[in-house]
């Protein structure tokens, strides 16, 4: 069929899938490969958000229909750069799609960084997500307390997670090397730290609200850091900000003895080293203030003891040899998605890490349409030449049918309240896939 455009996708998380779903979405003959190099498809959906928002999850459904579509098909366990080439996509597909996302974790770039107990939390988040790679992080949670460093929704995700109790997160997908080492813990003191206050904090409601309904955990906020009403009225807040206010102002009336864990949410203050020999024992801190919206050190300086530090400051897109990239915004060098002839990203891989999950559909929509009006189908051979190359390579490839065996699997070692029990092993996946 030499009238087929034969589109790769490598990434099958959200921006792949909705790539994906827009590439095939209209009568134009165009066939799309999602390659993974994990036996498993959805990526964040999997490995990022939290084991106990099953209900975001369900997203997947979506991605699901896209790959029942004839033109759509899943490549699982097919790493780009182990089992083949970028060079080769090119040459066997009309265009190439990057949406590999941003799984590294930014550096703090602070002493005491390399120290054992700090933890990213791209690899906090796949360790308790049983993302095959970080299975045997084995970090440990026999401490006090701890750090987690940022203001965001994923601050938020590592500290509920690590405060709520096994019946809490019974109905939730946890890994099991994670609940074994969490639930017994006893961590008192989880401090979320912001380098700014709370109206510059991008918590959303929903997520910071989670934090003031834990059973055995209280949140705790300094009345001091609070904003005078006066600065409220002045900086004209959006409705979600608005709402983080009244859960801050509802989080500075509790006090300390309401539950045996407190999560402490401390404001103005950033992180300037790590204290400690082969383990974290504590972190400096200094106090800031803001103004014009920025963190202004004050030059005074506190220790906080900690055991352990999880900074949740955002991600950087794992570079790819011959790729154009950015070192200061950590994503592939593009033009709305370009990044060369035939070459595209998308999502993280192209923007950075933010946004919700559905930000990837317009995303996906734009790059698609361009690859449609860049592109042509030059005869190449696609599905069949990668078919190929795989079967002389011998390598072990998984499809879609496949993965729905391990999802299977998986589901059935679940019961009515746990959705299923993920596997953390890649070859305990192959074994059940084929
Ligand atoms: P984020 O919302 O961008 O938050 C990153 C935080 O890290 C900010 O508070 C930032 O402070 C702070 N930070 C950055 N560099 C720092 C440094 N050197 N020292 C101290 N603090 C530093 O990112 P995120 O929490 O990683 O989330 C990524 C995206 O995923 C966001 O769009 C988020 O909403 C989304 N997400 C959504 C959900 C959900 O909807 N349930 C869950 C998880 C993630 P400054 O603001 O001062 O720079």
């Amino acid at each position: 069929m030499t009238d087929t455009l034969w589109v790769a996708i490598i990434g099958a998380g959200p921006a792949g899938y909705y790539t994906a779903e827009a590439l095939t979405g209209g009568d134009t003959n165009v066939r799309v490969d999602i390659i993974d190099r994990l036996p498993t498809p959805y990526g964040l959906i999997r490995a990022g958000v939290a084991p106990d928002h099953q209900s975001i999850k369900n997203v997947s459904m979506r991605y699901e229909k896209t790959n029942n579509r004839d033109t759509v098909r899943f490549v699982g366990n097919l790493s780009l750069g182990r089992d083949i080439t970028l060079a080769e996509l090119l040459t066997l597909y009309d265009a190439v799609v990057l949406a590999t996302g941003a799984p590294k974790d930014r550096p703090l770039g602070i002493e005491g960084e390399e120290l054992s107990g700090v933890i990213g939390s791209g690899a906090f988040v796949s360790w308790y997500n049983a993302h095959p790679d970080y299975k045997d992080l084995n970090p440990d949670l026999n401490i006090p307390a701890v750090t987690v460093i940022g203001n965001g929704n994923v601050a938020v995700d590592v500290a509920r997670v690590l405060a709520k109790t096994a019946k809490e997160m019974e109905s939730s997908d946890l890994a099991c090397h994670a609940a074994d080492a969490i639930h017994p813990a006893q961590i008192k003191d989880i401090y979320i730290l912001g380098r700014r206050g709370p109206l510059e904090s991008s918590f959303t409601p929903k997520e910071l609200g989670e934090l003031n309904r834990l059973e055995n955990a209280v949140a705790l906020l300094d009345p001091e850091q609070l904003p005078s009403e006066a600065t409220i009225e002045a900086a004209e807040l959006t409705g979600a900000a608005k709402k983080n206010m009244k859960i801050f102002s509802s989080m500075a009336e509790n006090t300390p003895d309401l539950k045996p864990v407190r999560v402490h949410l401390q404001f103005y203050r950033r992180p300037m080293a790590v204290l400690g020999h082969d383990c974290v024992c504590g972190i400096r801190l200094e106090k800031t203030k803001v103004e014009d919206g920025k963190c202004i050190g004050t030059g005074e300086n506190e220790v906080l003891p900690t055991g352990m530090v999880v900074p949740c400051i955002g991600y950087r897109t794992t570079p790819i040899q011959d790729v154009p990239y950015d070192e200061r915004r950590g994503h592939f060098n593009n033009e709305d998605g370009l990044i060369s002839d035939r070459l595209y990203c998308v999502g993280w891989a192209k923007r950075g890490p933010m946004g919700t999950i559905g930000t990837n559909k317009p995303d996906g929509k734009l790059v698609a349409a361009k690859i449609l009006n860049d592109v042509k189908a030059m005869g190449r051979e696609g599905r069949s030449g990668l078919d190929t190359l795989c079967a002389a390579r011998n390598l072990d490839i998984v499809t879609f049918r496949d993965w729905k065996k391990i999802e299977a699997a998986e589901e059935a070692a679940g019961s009515d309240i746990t959705p299923r029990v993920k596997f953390a092993d890649v070859n305990d996946m192959l074994d059940a896939a084929h």
